[in-house]
């Protein structure tokens, strides 16, 4: 039999077995409710909402390897007037227009071999929207949804009225539009009546923020002042749910978007599946929406009487050839493309690698081939056919020196602390370690050369090649199996 293979088998069916073990002690696992932010519907899916996916399926297949319970959301968010607008511009309904977009997410799911559990929609009527409505109402009963006239500068780029502090030059920063000054009635939320105690719990990381740099912005926002936010627009000019007892009025982003990360596991009848995964232990978030989910949504939380989420993961923005990405310079990177081209595991590495997980990162493609050649094909890819090429033609079993042993602790050591600082491209830096260690030990011992001593330097690597594919597991799962099954295919052929 070769070596190679019987190794591998006994290796896997030795993981097989804890996993199986786990699973009948149910009662003491820990459990892991992760989520993506619900990207807007209004455009499809571009690398950097990607970026995000990735990064949860990381978390959440890393956690699954643990044996803990893990639950991983995804989803659409499909209301609002600039979904009505485009749809509007290519003759369809919004709703038909949001069903084509959502699909397309959906697809990128598979496309990037996502581990998501469930994938929710805010257009859902069956799950979501009884979500929606209770919610309203607990706040309503509580006193935290009050109607107020309200006069301001509305961007409509924003879909939300903004300040002075938002405007240069009378235009909006972000959108470099003149604002309209809109008086309207609107239902707001009482946000300013949990800001102290938002602030404590954040302080205290109660609700921890990752990094520390946005941990400081909220902490700064709240200091500025922060007013209540308006909840409702008036019903010609959202598309969404109608304010429960008030057909004139339609819920606004927050009090519907929001909400997805309760409705899809079950809120609104309290479910057990909803008892045993909230509060979330992450919410992967761009660094665009982090006022949202670090004030807000933990306001309508305490109002609703729910625990907070453990920690609000914040990543940056990806900027292509410096730039950022937009429909009107035409440098939008579509991952579908991307992924046609290198495959999905070379996409996943890219982004992991290059993007510090929570600064802004450029893309380009040369950068990308750049990765792809030096890192993968090179690297371990090389590695990997070298030593099953070599084992292939000896009799090596696993024995492992001292040397390997303590290379192989180190790195799951630094691997592990990488992941729970949500540090990925240090995770992915510190396998690599390793795979280069691999190949400086192969040109010092020249196991082709050296006969008697070849099979147990080959039996080393053959240990650490099997280290290597677990903890490649949560970051290039195709490329982890391949490793396992050791069919000597080349894993990434040079482009
Ligand atoms: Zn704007």
């Amino acid at each position: 039999m070769n070596p190679v293979r019987n190794y591998r088998v006994m290796g896997f069916s030795n993981i097989l077995f804890m996993i199986k073990k786990n699973k009948k002690i149910s009662n003491g696992v820990k459990k892991f409710y992760i989520t993506t932010s619900i990207p807007y519907t209004n455009a499809p899916p571009h690398i950097g909402f990607a970026l995000e996916a990735i990064q949860a399926d990381v978390l959440a297949r890393y956690r699954k390897n643990l044996g803990e319970d893990v639950f991983y959301l995804t989803g659409t968010d499909e209301h609002g007037l600039k979904i009505r607008k485009a749809a509007e511009q290519v003759g369809k309904t919004p709703k038909e227009f949001a069903d084509e977009i959502s699909a397309r997410f959906r697809k990128l799911t598979k496309t990037l071999n996502l581990s998501n559990d469930d994938f929710i929609r805010t257009t859902d009527e069956k799950r979501h929207w009884p979500a929606v409505k209770k919610i309203w109402l607990k706040l309503k009963e509580n006193g935290d949804i009050y109607k107020k006239k309200y006069r301001g500068f509305y961007c409509s780029g924003c879909e939300a009225f903004i300040t002075e502090k938002d405007l240069l030059n009378g235009k909006c920063k972000t959108h470099k539009e003149k604002p309209e000054l809109v008086e309207e009635e609107n239902y707001f939320f009482r946000l300013s009546k949990y800001l102290p105690k938002i602030e404590k719990k954040i302080e205290k990381n109660e609700l921890r923020i990752i990094p520390e740099t946005r941990k400081n912005e909220v902490l700064g926002y709240i200091k500025t002042g922060f007013g209540d936010v308006s909840f409702s627009r008036a019903k010609e000019k959202y598309w969404g749910f109608t304010v429960p007892d008030d057909e004139t009025h339609t819920i606004y982003v927050w009090g519907d978007a929001l909400p997805n990360y309760i409705s899809a596991i079950g809120y609104a009848k309290e479910t057990d599946q909803f008892k045993k995964y909230w509060p979330a232990d992450v919410h992967c978030i761009g660094k665009d929406i982090l006022k949202f989910h670090a004030l807000i949504w933990p306001a309508m939380l305490l109002s609703l009487g729910l625990p907070l989420p453990k920690t609000i993961f914040v990543h940056g923005f990806i900027t292509v050839d410096g730039q950022k990405m937009s429909k009107s310079l035409g440098n939008v990177v579509d991952p579908f493309e991307l992924v046609e081209k290198y495959g999905t595991d070379a996409v996943r590495y890219f982004l992991l690698r290059e993007i510090p997980s929570a600064q802004d990162g450029d893309f380009t493609y040369e950068k990308f081939e750049q990765r792809y050649n030096s890192d993968l094909a090179a690297g371990v890819g090389n590695l990997v056919s070298r030593v099953i090429t070599m084992a292939a033609k000896s009799n090596s079993k696993q024995i492992q020196n001292s040397k390997f042993r303590t290379k192989i602790k180190e790195t799951k050591e630094k691997y592990k602390k990488a992941l729970e600082e949500f540090k990925f491209n240090e995770a992915l830096k510190v396998i690599w370690d390793l795979i280069s260690f691999c190949d400086k030990q192969i040109e010092k011992e020249k196991p082709w050369e050296k006969k008697e001593n070849s099979p147990q330097v080959l039996g080393n690597l053959l240990v650490t090649l099997d280290s290597i594919a677990e903890l490649l597991q949560p970051f290039l799962p195709e490329t982890s199996e391949k490793i396992k099954k050791a069919d000597n295919k080349p894993l990434f052929p040079r482009c």
